[in-house]
């Protein structure tokens, strides 16, 4: 049963999707809005589900990984469900960005080639409900380490399974390396679901087949026949040129309803708060890009809800 506030915060959504053309003003009006909505919203989405596992991937460099990850991890904390940010990037920004320090020896490398366990390495961040798996570069090697190692590409899995089994977060989501190679095949093999981040430019579509060549691989080599596409999100949206909407327009056209409705608009303060250390959501509430994220957050978890 869907309440009434939540009933009007989709209708706001719906009516944000389709004004992307709309001032700063209007879209600072329709996040004030949102906040308004928000105790319902925490009500209406508390009905937890046993932990989800999610891989934010794209082999191409700077489309928006991380900074979805992020983002989204910090919206769905605030809405009251608990977790967990695996970063699995040597570079290490989604660590930094959540406002950590990369510590020598506090990445889940060790734990990957079989040493200790991932709980030892959770740290806390200065926002409820959202905690953090760092990286730093020694991840690097593990791609290279993995790769001779045996079982190689469930290790991930496997350091995931006694936090799942626990359930002790509603969400992992996991932050991907710019490539397809080992690490992001671990992500893939300990994932209910992949969000593919594309950036609004030209060749925004490039490579994706490669991503959907791999995944039909899991499926049908058995690491993990249940490997889903959740969605993809179209990031660093700009209203005001045409090849902002035209390459919109393509890709929905190739993934159809897959395209979350949401688009990330370009935002300077989206670009700055990372170095800050904080996600978007605590470094500027009433700005679009903050708008935008929660607004994502809302549609992803009615997909995963959906396939619970
Ligand atoms: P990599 O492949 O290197 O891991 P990535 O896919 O994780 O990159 P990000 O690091 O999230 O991409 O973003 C790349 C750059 O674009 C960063 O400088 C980030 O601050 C900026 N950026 C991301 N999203 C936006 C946005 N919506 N508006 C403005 N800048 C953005
Ligand atoms: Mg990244």
């Amino acid at each position: 049963m869907q309440s009434c506030a939540s009933k009007s915060s989709d209708y706001i959504r719906s009516d944000f999707a389709g004004a992307q053309n709309c001032s700063l003003v209007e879209f600072r009006v329709v996040a004030v809005l949102l906040a308004v909505l928000e105790c319902d919203r925490t009500f209406v989405y508390k009905t937890c589900v046993p932990t989800r596992v999610i891989a934010v991937a794209n082999q191409k460099g700077g489309v928006g990984k991380t900074t979805t990850t992020v983002n989204l991890a910090a919206c769905i904390a605030d809405i009251g469900r608990s977790v967990l940010v695996y970063d699995l990037d040597p570079q290490a920004n989604a660590t930094s960005g959540l406002g950590l320090e990369k510590i020598e020896g506090a990445s889940a490398y060790r734990v990957l080639l079989g040493e200790g366990n991932l709980q030892e390495k959770i740290r806390k961040t200065a926002f409820a409900n959202l905690e953090v798996v760092p990286s730093e570069v020694d991840l690097c090697g593990a791609d290279f380490e993995l790769a001779r190692a045996e079982n190689h590409l469930r290790r991930v899995a496997d350091s995931l399974q006694p936090i799942t089994a626990g359930s002790a977060y509603d969400l992992v989501l996991i932050d991907c390396p710019p490539s397809l190679g080992v690490l992001t095949l671990n992500a893939f093999a300990a994932s209910h679901g992949v969000l593919v981040p594309l950036q609004c430019e030209y060749y925004a579509l490039e490579g994706i087949s490669m991503l959907n060549r791999v995944m039909t691989q899991l499926h049908e080599n058995g690491v993990n026949p249940a490997l889903d596409l959740i969605g993809v999100v179209m990031t660093m949206y700009d209203g005001r040129t045409k090849l902002s909407q035209q390459v919109v327009g393509e890709v929905r056209e190739h993934f159809g309803d897959k395209v979350f409705e949401t688009l990330i608009p370009r935002s300077t303060r989206i670009a700055e708060a990372p170095s800050f250390g904080k996600p978007i959501i605590h470094y500027d509430k009433y700005s679009t890009g903050s708008a935008a994220y929660e607004l994502l957050a809302q549609e992803f978890l009615a997909r995963l809800d959906a396939k619970a």
